[in-house]
């Protein structure tokens, strides 16, 4: 069973918010995940708040609006969970070199619609959605569904790669695009590991 505390273990390695958010389901390169750590909607908030998408102000009157509404809270949160099945059909085909289904894009395109409807655009140095007034439990998708069309619409496609250790997705922003793990410290590790093993093997007298 995983928890709240879990949500923040997981390492950030995506480079891009959606992409973190397809990474919170674990498990090896390709076939089915074994591990999922958005176990329910409390989770979610969690992540949002470790990921960036939310401020701990906004997390605490979520978490009041989700006890008020049990029914408006699990079709928030599966709503989230499909949420994350399409950005995943968008974005694992892009990282193999292919094109994503037209319906995976639609999706997308009519939640970002809905995002910017609940958004408003705060000037800085340059303008930015922001979703501070929106009172809605389908808050913590907003800034992820955005993230989405921006490394779609601003990024390069083809920094867009999988793990080779496991089912992880990055934006390489390396500068000669050679990165291949989600993280040194963990697939890097193991494959420099299994290099090692099998070179001592082949050195190894019989
Ligand atoms: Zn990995």
């Amino acid at each position: 069973m995983e928890t709240v505390e879990d949500v923040t273990r997981m390492h950030l390695v995506g480079g891009n918010l959606a992409l973190d958010f397809v990474n919170t389901r674990t498990g090896p390169p390709s076939g089915p995940s074994d591990d999922d750590v958005l176990t329910g909607y409390p989770e979610l908030v969690a992540w949002g708040v470790y990921a960036g998408a939310l401020t701990e102000t906004e997390a605490t009157a979520l978490r009041r609006l989700s006890r008020n509404d049990p029914d408006g809270t699990r079709a928030a949160f599966s709503r989230a969970l499909s949420t994350r099945d399409y950005l995943d059909e968008v974005f694992r085909p892009l990282a193999g070199g292919r094109s994503p289904s037209t319906p995976a894009l639609a999706r997308l395109r009519d939640d970002e619609a809905d995002a910017l409807a609940h958004a408003q655009l705060a000037g800085g140095s340059t303008f930015a959605w922001v979703w501070r007034d929106d009172r809605t439990l389908a808050r913590p998708l907003r800034p992820v569904v955005h993230a989405a069309v921006q490394l779609l619409t601003t990024g390069a496609l083809d920094r867009i790669k999988g793990c080779g250790g496991c089912r992880f997705i990055f934006n390489d922003e390396s500068k000669n695009r050679s990165r291949r793990w989600c993280s040194m410290d963990d697939c890097g590790t193991a494959e420099k590991m299994r290099r090692y093993v099998a070179a001592r093997r082949i050195r190894a007298p019989r």
